[in-house]
This record gives C-alpha cells, structure tokens and sequence, in this order.
C-alpha cells in the first residue's frame, strides 16, 4: 500500500488544497436544455447574432411625433396632433407619421419610420383622434433604440460565466434554447464502519447511526453535482475493495467515510491505497487531520473522509467542495473569506489550523462571530447551531475578544 506512515509530518490546509485542486480535471463540455444550465459553467463564449433590441421601440405609453412639430410647446402653449394609428406591443406601424401627426404607442411597440421621440401619455390629454401635447420634446427621446443593449457580433457571455438568472434571460433573447456547459460531477459515496446502522434498523449495543453519508449527500447536492449513494459497508476488506470499484465505474469521483485513520480497523485507508497514487495525510486542521486523497490511474479523484462527523464534514467543505466545483468548470471555488469581530477571546496551540463552529451576526453593516459551543469532533451540535466557520490559522496561538478574524458563511446570505 502506498499510504504514507502516519508519523509524516503535518500538511498545511492551503498545501493539501492546492495539490488537490492542481490534480482534479475539469470535466467534459455537454449541450444541456437552457433550464437545466441554471448554476452551470458556460463552456463556450457567446455572441450575438442579432441587434437587442431588434427594432426602436418606445419605452413608455404615449404618442409617437416629430420632435420638431413639438418646438416650444408647453403647459401655457400646447400644440395639437393628428392621430392616425394606434400601435400597441408587437404591431408595425402601417404608415409613417408626417409632419402634424402622431401615432398612439404601447411600451415595446416599434416606433413608426418617420417619428423621432415619444411623449409619455402624462403629458398630454391622451386625445384621439386629435392629441394635445403640453411639452416639447428631443429627437430620442423615449425611444429606445435598436443595438443600445447588445449589437449583433458582440461577445455577450463569456467561456467560464456561472450560469444565473441574468445569463438564462439572455440566452433566450438571442434564441438560445440550449446552452453549452461543462458537465457537473457524479460523486459516489459511502460510509465504512462494523459499529454503524443504517437508518430503519435499531442501533445494537456499542452501534451508533450511519449519519455522515446524509450530510455528505446533501453536501454534494447543494453544489449541483450529483450524489450517488453507496450505502455503509462494514469494515470488511472484500466488500470494501467491491464498493471502490464500483464506485469508479458509475462515477466521476470516489468519497468515502471513516477508516483513513490509524487504527486497527481502518481499512479504508489501506483499500483506497491498492488504487496506486492514493495516499494518506496527515492535515494540520482541527477538525479532520487523518484524510486520504489521490488521482486514480484514470483520472478520477478519490477522498477518504474522516469518520468523525464533523470532521466529515469540514473535511468536504475545505477539499472536496472546491474540488467538485473545478471539476464542474468553476473558477471561483473556495468560499470568500471576511473578516468578523471576535466577540470572545480565544486559545488554542499553534500547529493546526481550527476551524471553529461559530455565529456570525449582521450587527449594522459589521459582523461579529461568536462560537457555537463545544469543539470535539463528534460534537454535530455545535455545527448545526452554526452559520458560519471561524478560522484560526495555523501558527496563530491565541485572539484577543474585538480582534477581525476570518470567517467563511457556510450558508451565504443569512446575514
Ligand atoms: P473512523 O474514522 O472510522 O475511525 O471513525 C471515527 C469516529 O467516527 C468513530 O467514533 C466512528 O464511530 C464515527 N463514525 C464513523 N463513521 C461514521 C458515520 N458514517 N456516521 C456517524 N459516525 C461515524
Ligand atoms: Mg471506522
């Protein structure tokens, strides 16, 4: 086996996510429905192929002149138009407007050749067929013309966009009915343990719930990458090594929980091993030191999770997150760091980064973090109380209550 001995040095948190991420692929490109591409990477640019808007159009109900027939008018001076047509959205004027008329125009309704600008219904008696206006008008005016949102050629989405609300609208004004994006990874996991039950069955003497694999599942659903479900298998070499392979063949990456530690039964670490350049490592991180991680010969990563539940996962928010997120064509895939008011001081020896379960609150426009509660790593309490992680780093021994530390929301926009 190629797992590294356990009496290896500490890696920093920031080197182990750096070898990951330099080693994770991102995945193939794949031409998807254009409401399916919500929350996906763009894998191509987009240009236009058309001015938007198409045609000029009035951005307001009113009537459609010649900005030259309203010179000088006013309250005190109003002119008088004729009105021949009425155009409401999605009807092309029959005529051009002459010298002395007016159309009456809809929001959106192309403005007819002839007149210039259009005055808003506010500011007339609204009149047909003839129309008192009671202000002058500029050439342009409430016009909105075509090309001033997009002009044909123009690159309009780039190669890399995350694909949100804004992006779909504008895939489907350009007529775009799918788009092309990078494919989102299917994750097979499962959970290891002789001393674990799946839910349904009552936990024996000594047996605790299999309660990681949901969390992780959930964890990897919230990404938009998609949770293959392994199930639990004991500790237990053959099935082990069967559940492995068969995670690699239905999937384009491996997680797996419990069994990378030192002890007698952590077999996991040792199955995962057989792969070739998977290894084990020792993380200098409070929650979820002991972690294994590798490329397969084909390709695909593999992580093996503490059992610890909140070391789990942590250990999945810190590496496989950003990992599933590069592989899914994203650029941005850590969670952004700010800075939050500590509302208590705090130790902790130096060696390992700590991410600490915490609150962060919104206090008029400034965050202020304090912690959840008890710290151990099978204390899911704490981090279900949570919003966010505070991170203590590494070398740091000690902060002082009122001093800015780093924290990252786990769940964004709850302050
Ligand atoms: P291990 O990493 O396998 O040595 O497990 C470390 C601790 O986490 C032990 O107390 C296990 O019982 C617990 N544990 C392991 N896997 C799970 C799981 N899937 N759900 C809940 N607890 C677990
Ligand atoms: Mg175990």
């Amino acid at each position: 086996m190629s797992a590294v001995p356990s009496s290896n040095p500490l890696v920093p948190v920031e080197e182990h996510r750096a070898r990951i991420l330099a080693q994770v692929p991102v995945l193939a490109a794949e031409t998807v429905p254009l409401l399916q591409a919500q929350g996906r990477v763009l894998a191509e640019d987009v240009a236009s192929d058309e001015d938007l808007p198409p045609f000029d159009n009035s951005a307001v109900d009113g009537f459609a002149v010649r900005a030259a027939d309203l010179a000088g008018a006013s309250r005190e001076h109003p002119r008088s138009l004729r009105v021949r047509e009425h155009l409401p959205a999605g009807v092309v004027a029959k005529e051009p407007v002459a010298a002395g008329f007016a159309a009456r125009i809809m929001t959106g309704a192309p403005v007819p050749p002839g007149a210039d600008a259009v005055v808003m219904i506010e500011v007339t008696d609204g009149g047909s067929p003839e129309v008192t206006v009671y202000k002058s008008a500029a050439p342009g005016d409430n016009v909105r013309p075509r090309g001033e949102s997009v002009r044909a050629g123009d690159m309009v989405l780039a190669r890399g966009s995350v694909i949100g609300p804004a992006e779909l609208s504008m895939l489907a004004s350009l007529g775009r009915s799918a788009a092309r994006v990078i494919r989102t990874p299917r994750v097979a996991l499962f959970s290891t343990g002789d001393e674990l039950v799946p839910l349904g069955t009552a936990p024996g003497p000594g047996q605790i719930r299999d309660s990681n694999r949901y969390g992780l599942i959930a964890q990897v659903a919230e990404l938009g990458a998609t949770p293959i479900d392994l199930g639990l298998v004991g500790d237990d070499e053959p099935r082990l090594r069967a559940l492995v392979a068969r995670g690699l063949a239905e999937a384009d990456c491996l997680v797996t929980s419990g069994g990378v530690s030192v002890g007698d039964y952590d077999l996991t670490k040792r199955i995962l091993g057989e792969l070739g350049s998977i290894a084990a490592y020792r993380v200098a991180m409070k929650p979820g030191m002991p972690q294994v991680f590798g490329m397969t010969p084909g390709g695909k990563p593999v992580f093996g999770l503490p059992g610890n539940p909140v070391s789990s996962l942590v250990v999945f928010d810190q590496f496989v997150r950003p990992a599933l997120l590069k592989m899914a064509g994203h650029r941005q895939v850590t969670r952004p760091r700010l800075l939050a008011v500590a509302a208590e001081g705090m130790r902790k020896p130096a060696g390992k980064t700590h991410f600490v379960r915490a609150v962060v609150e919104n206090v008029d426009g400034v965050l202020h973090v304090r912690p959840t509660g008890p710290q151990g790593s099978g204390i899911l309490r704490s981090l279900v109380l949570a919003n966010a992680l505070m991170i203590l780093d590494q070398d740091l021994e000690s902060i002082a209550a009122g001093d800015q530390v780093p924290v990252e929301l786990l769940s964004p926009g709850v302050v």
